[in-house]
């Protein structure tokens, strides 16, 4: 039951399973001869229902690993090849890895590794103490005999919000996202899903462990590129994608994505209203996506019609995935108001690993509380608006940042702002607002926010900068807005 490509293969072993880079182009019974093979190697190496580590791009030696552990009734923990040796090795110990697989691109970082942890290649290596795969000979293995419901992989969040935290995933949990994902976005028999995500983010695992469900296609063209992805989609008659926002600008800025896509499901961040507008121009058929690790991906996702509509919009939660809006006593909020969203049904997991203390934390009797805030309209459809820790609490109203920087950015001498809370000795908290652009005054401000904000969301304090300090990956550094705003006080 766990094991999904030994069911695919029987059902249908000549559908093409894989297309990726080098030419490769393998039916299921292709790619399930070579798991078999792998499977025999790990099973020599004696890793057969342990939890396995995977440091490696997504390509086709990859898809071959994700099976190759169902099959052995392994753990798979994906581990994201950008760390460093020291950040890798407290993944290693806190997943308490038997062993980890690597590549010829991720070998060099695997042998700095401190711990030790016996670590094979899936190509040739010149690394003493790492093992070849292809030079072990294969072991006899008994099939996995392990539940739908036990572990299958363990996930790294993506550690916006502190220290990453462990997700353990049951076979259950993706087998019941890639029925949901199936009943918005469609299935047919030629289905081909680009890929280019990371497998140590749920966005790129899943298309390869749907793909086998579904019995269709999943193409996986190396490291992303606009270019190669353009031409990708093109060469592959693709019919679907998985992009976050900054992708799929990319690929708008570099020209025309093919015309055999039916789905473009755009998640791991806010897409802006911009983005969407652009794809509505170019007849992009976008499907905006919330989701997160903790629900094997998907939560809500729009259509595009829906996402035209109704700017912002992620749409509505995916068959069997409950979601609450709720506020700070667990009350459902009214329609249109902001609260925590809360989500319960099948792909919410297990748990964060050998951590009952946050797991715990985690939960109430109405769900998973994702720490997430936004809110519902009538029709059920959903907008995110930030991380609850972001909000603002003023006077007993919380506001989304996001919400007051949008309209301070709709301002035509506005290029960009960055809005924090602030101290209020009579409020709690007021609203901050750091201003890039060539504005008079406060007040000027203050008045085109009055038009279109309510007051109590409204800038009471305002700075004005060159340039927003952001992070590394393009996020505004709030502590530093907020330490601007305080400098320049009032
Ligand atoms: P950590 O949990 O370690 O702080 P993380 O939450 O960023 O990190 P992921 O599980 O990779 O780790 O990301 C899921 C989060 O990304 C969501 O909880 C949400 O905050 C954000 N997110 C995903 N999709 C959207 C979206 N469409 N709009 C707004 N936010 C989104
Ligand atoms: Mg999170």
């Amino acid at each position: 039951m766990t094991d999904v490509l030994a069911q695919r293969v029987q059902a249908s072993p000549d559908a093409t399973a894989l297309l990726g880079i080098g030419g490769v182009e393998w039916t299921y019974c292709d790619l399930d001869e070579r798991v078999e093979q792998v499977a025999g190697r790990l099973a020599a190496l004696g890793v057969a229902g342990e939890h396995l580590g995977c440091l490696l791009e997504t390509r086709p030696a990859t898809v071959v690993l994700v099976h190759a552990a169902a099959r052995l009734g392994c753990v798979l923990v994906p581990l994201n090849t950008r760390l460093t040796p020291a950040e890798l090795d407290r993944q290693v110990e806190r997943a308490e890895l038997a062993a980890l697989v690597c590549g010829a691109d991720t070998a060099d970082t695997a042998v700095e590794l401190s711990v030790d942890v016996p670590t094979a290649s899936v190509d040739d290596t010149e690394h003493a103490d790492v093992t070849a795969l292809d030079s072990v000979s294969p072991a006899e293995f008994a099939p996995a005999t392990r539940e739908v419901d036990e572990p299958a992989v363990m996930l790294a969040t993506s550690g916006t919000t502190g220290e990453p935290k462990l997700v353990v995933l049951t076979t259950e949990n993706l087998r019941a996202s890639a029925v949901a994902s199936a009943f918005r976005l469609g299935v047919t028999p030629d289905d081909r899903w680009l890929d280019p995500l990371a497998v140590y983010h749920m966005g790129g695992l899943a298309p390869i462990v749907r793909s086998a469900l579904y019995g269709t296609t999943v193409v996986v063209p190396g490291e992303f590129d606009a270019e190669t992805t353009l031409d990708a989609l093109e060469r592959f008659d693709c019919t679907g994608i998985s992009l976050v926002p900054t992708m799929l600008r990319r690929l708008l800025d570099a020209g025309s994505l093919a015309d055999s896509l039916r789905f473009v499901l755009l998640g791991g961040a806010p897409a802006s209203e911009e983005l969407v507008e652009r794809c509505e121009k170019r007849d992009v058929p976008v499907h905006p996506t919330y989701g997160m690790t903790e629900t094997a991906s998907q939560v809500a996702t729009a259509r595009p019609g829906e996402a035209f509509a109704y700017t912002g919009t992620v749409g509505r939660p995916l068959l069997g995935t409950d979601l609450s809006v709720l506020d700070g006593d667990g009350r459902p909020v009214d329609i249109g108001e902001t609260g925590e969203l809360v989500v319960s049904g099948p792909t919410v997991f297990a748990g964060y690993y050998n951590d009952p203390d946050a797991t715990a934390r985690a939960f109430s009797d109405r769900g998973f509380h994702t720490g997430d805030v936004g809110h519902h309209d009538a029709g059920g459809r959903l907008w995110v608006t930030g991380r609850r820790d972001e909000m603002i609490s003023t006077g007993g109203e919380l506001v989304a940042p996001s919400e007051i920087a949008r309209v301070l950015r709709s301002h035509p001498a506005i290029d960009d702002a960055g809005v924090v809370g602030l101290p209020d000795p009579d409020w709690g908290e007021r609203v901050g607002a750091l201003v890039v652009g060539d504005v008079a005054d406060d007040e000027a401000i203050r008045n085109y926010c009055r038009e279109r904000l309510a007051g109590f969301k409204l800038p009471r304090t305002i700075a004005f900068a060159d340039e927003l300090p952001r992070t590394a990956s393009g996020t505004v550094e709030r502590a530093a807005v907020r330490e601007r705003l305080l400098d320049n006080g009032d």
